[in-house]
């Protein structure tokens, strides 16, 4: 009917539904999070910030194969090694350049040790591009941070591995 729209304007009709929806949803469950304070959930299977780990004696994992630099696609890690004194191979050097790294989780999988890792890390913006170029002591003190979560993490999804 021609005369309903004009009425509906004269009432501000579509002022008083969008107030109605707002009162409506002050009583819904929220869906929006007050991040940095609260986190949603991350899977098990989250890639993120990179990490080496050590196993619980404070000996590090890598062996030094180079089978994650060999997969890695984006050619983002650099790895040198040598034997140590008792006759073991452990890097001297593995460097990961986060500025090529694309998150793919070939490093992790291909890791017979599970000594590089993708953590549940993703606050982990920088400045610099320098500050994304990832030296061996950075990426086992994020191991060595994050090893609880980590460790959690893998034995969640080792069922499926
Ligand atoms: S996640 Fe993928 S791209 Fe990144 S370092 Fe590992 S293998 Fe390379
Ligand atoms: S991190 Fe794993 S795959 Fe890479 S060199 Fe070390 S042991 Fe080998």
């Amino acid at each position: 009917m021609s005369f309903i729209k004009p009425i509906k304007r004269m009432l501000l009709w579509e002022l008083v539904r969008g107030h109605a929806l707002t009162f409506f949803y002050m009583f819904k469950r929220k869906v929006t999070i007050n991040y940095p304070y609260e986190k949603g959930p991350l899977s098990p299977r989250f890639r993120g910030e990179h990490a080496l780990r050590r196993y619980p004696n404070g000996e590090e994992r890598c062996i030094a194969c180079k089978l994650c630099e060999a997969i890695c696609p984006a050619q983002a890690i650099t790895i040198e090694a040598e034997p140590r004194p008792d006759g073991s191979r452990r890097t001297t050097r593995y460097d990961i350049d986060m500025t090529k790294c694309i998150y793919c989780g070939l490093c992790q999988e291909a890791c017979p040790v599970d000594a590089i890792v993708e953590g549940p890390n993703f606050e982990y913006a920088t400045e610099t591009h320098e500050e994304l170029l990832f030296t061996k002591e950075r990426l086992l003190a994020n191991g060595d941070r994050w090893e609880a979560e980590i460790a959690a993490n893998l034995a969640a999804d080792s069922k499926y591995r």
